[in-house]
């Protein structure tokens, strides 16, 4: 058999080769991955890292896409992307766990359904809860380690393991899942604290509302850089003079600088290369090293 025939016999969601990562990405860029496999279930999952570690395939796991930069090459190996029961949210008492494809606003959305609070901050950033966990993704309202208990996943190997908060390595806009590729996150465990259910819900409509206003609409993945510690990447930007700056279809917004934008119909490669000049007259001139927080992926 094939390559594609064995993943179609292992996996029962989308299977398909030579998929265009472009519309699987906020920024609306990315060559072909060689092979895109959707999986509903953890034990399809399992199997699959069975055999891509039997047939040591190069592989990387999607959530929705807001945070990757994908190459106009695009993706040598398995792209898997997690669906069906891993879109799940379930509360139970004042836990909620949520499988890694669901939309980190419908779990919040849920939480404010049932009265509990904790993940207002995070509730309004785009992505699944697999993608928030590995970025440790939030605002100045909170972030998701500030409410995870702990996550289950599927390993490299094929195993089914559980691992609790203080394995997962967060810090600021990082977790332990950015550097141990052997990981897949299945389900994430929040421990939640009892609120006002009406209150939360028009906090996360007020914020998504805000938000809306405020920022650059169009295709992105949101900030470029990382704030290094006590300063805003965004301000380092403007001070170097990059607001508007282009390259190819990529530009600099007007209205946030540290959100490089896919404005006419960008490679990923003007993207990066906008970003590359950011960076350098960034330290140039304002003297610090700005480190990206778009995850650059695919054959570059
Ligand atoms: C308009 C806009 C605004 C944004 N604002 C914010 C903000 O305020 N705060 C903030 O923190 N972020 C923000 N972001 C960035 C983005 O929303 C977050 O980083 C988000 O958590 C990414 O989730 P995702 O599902 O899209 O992950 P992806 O971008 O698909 O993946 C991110 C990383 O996680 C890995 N990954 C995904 N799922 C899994 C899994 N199940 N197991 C293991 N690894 C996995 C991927 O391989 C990749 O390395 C913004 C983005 C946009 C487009």
């Amino acid at each position: 058999m094939s390559t594609i025939e064995e993943l179609k016999h292992i996996a029962s969601g989308r299977v398909v080769e030579n998929e265009p990562m472009v519309s699987y990405t906020t920024l609306g860029v990315g060559g072909p991955a060689d092979y895109f496999v959707e999986v509903p279930t953890e034990d399809e999952l399992s199997a699959l890292m069975l055999y891509i570690s039997e047939h040591e395939l190069p592989w990387i796991v999607i959530g929705d896409g807001a945070n990757l930069l994908v190459s106009d090459k695009g993706i040598r190996g398995i792209v898997i992307k997690l669906g069906g029961e891993f879109s799940s949210i379930t509360v139970q008492g004042r836990r909620i766990v949520a499988g890694s494809a669901a939309r980190i606003s419908k779990v919040a959305d849920a939480a404010a359904s049932n009265n509990l609070s904790g993940l207002e901050g995070v509730g309004t950033v785009p992505g699944s809860v697999g993608g928030a966990i590995v970025m440790n993704a939030g605002t100045h309202r909170g972030y998701i380690d500030e409410v995870t208990e702990g996550i289950r996943a599927v390993t490299d190997k094929g195993e089914k393991i559980a691992l609790s908060k203080d394995k997962c390595g967060f810090t600021y806009r990082n977790s332990r899942f950015q550097y141990d590729k052997s990981l897949i996150i299945t389900y994430a465990v929040f421990k939640m604290k009892p609120g006002d259910g009406t209150a939360i819900a028009s906090n996360l409509d007020a914020v998504r509302k805000h938000r809306a206003e405020t920022q650059p609409q169009g295709k992105s993945a949101g900030c470029f850089f990382k704030n290094p510690t006590g300063l805003s990447a965004g301000k380092l930007i403007e001070g170097a003079g990059c607001k508007g700056m282009r390259e190819g279809g990529a530009v600099v917004s007007e209205i946030h600088s540290n959100f490089i934008m896919n404005a006419h119909n960008a490679t990923a490669s003007d993207l990066f290369v906008l970003a590359e000049k950011v960076r350098k007259l960034v330290k140039d001139i304002q003297g610090i090293d700005l480190e990206y927080e778009v995850r650059r992926v695919g054959q570059w």
